[in-house]
């Protein structure tokens, strides 16, 4: 049943570009305005300070080994900041705003954010015990078991595109409160628009590699029944 399926190439080479794509667009944007300082003279950890403070957060900040690394975690209520981001760019401070919009999303109970949350468990389960099923259920030609496969793959494809308003969200609350702040000028903002749009874009190419993974394994399991 390992046999050679162009099927597969024709749902994986799509995306697998999307995302290469991507990448090199993020690596690419973000090192172009790395190198571009803020007229403001301010750097991202400055920025972190002037948004908590602003918004009235109650978060840590800390740091981060690692190349893009930057996170919130609404468990610990802290943003996670990588050396390349506590500098003064526009990426930096870009990248940081966009951690905070995260954090402004968890005080303000945004759905999105909740819902997500809330799978992330199902989602780990899912995603190794379900191409486990799924291929148990080829062999034994079992469809119950190709079905609960077929959840988990489902599972991953929810949290992927859940992730995408909450990312998209992120990153225009980022930009309402540098400009609301006046952290970065006008020009400087669509920069900043720039990077934030490229790491959104990873987002997408994520979402496309899910869902296409979940059509390729209910195409599996149609020709199953042929
Ligand atoms: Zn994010």
């Amino acid at each position: 049943m390992f046999y050679f399926d162009p099927l597969y190439f024709v749902f994986a080479v799509p995306p697998l570009l999307l995302a290469m794509w991507a990448q090199w667009k993020v690596q690419s944007t973000f090192a172009k305005y790395a190198r571009v300082p803020t007229r403001s003279g301010v750097n991202g950890i400055q920025t972190a300070q002037v948004l908590i403070n602003r918004n009235g957060l109650s978060v840590g900040v800390t740091s981060v080994p690692g190349h893009l690394t930057d996170h919130y975690d609404p468990r610990s209520k802290t943003v996670a900041l990588s050396q390349s981001s506590q500098q003064n760019s526009i990426a930096s401070v870009a990248v940081v705003a966009h951690e905070l919009g995260h954090a402004l999303q968890d005080k303000e109970n945004y759905g999105p954010l909740k819902l997500r949350g809330a799978i992330v468990p199902a989602v780990q389960l899912g995603g190794w015990v379900g191409p486990i099923l799924f291929i148990l259920g080829l062999m034994l030609a079992s469809e119950p078991l190709m079905w609960v496969g077929v959840i988990g793959f489902g599972l991953a494809a929810l949290f992927a595109i859940v992730t995408l308003p909450v990312e998209f969200d992120a990153s225009r609350r980022a930009l309402a409160m540098l400009q609301t702040n006046y952290l970065l000028t006008d020009q400087e903002l669509r920069g900043a628009k720039q990077v934030l749009d490229a790491a959104a874009l990873t987002y997408v190419a994520a979402a496309a590699q899910a869902l296409t993974t979940l059509l390729y394994y209910i195409t599996l399991m149609g020709r199953q029944r042929d």
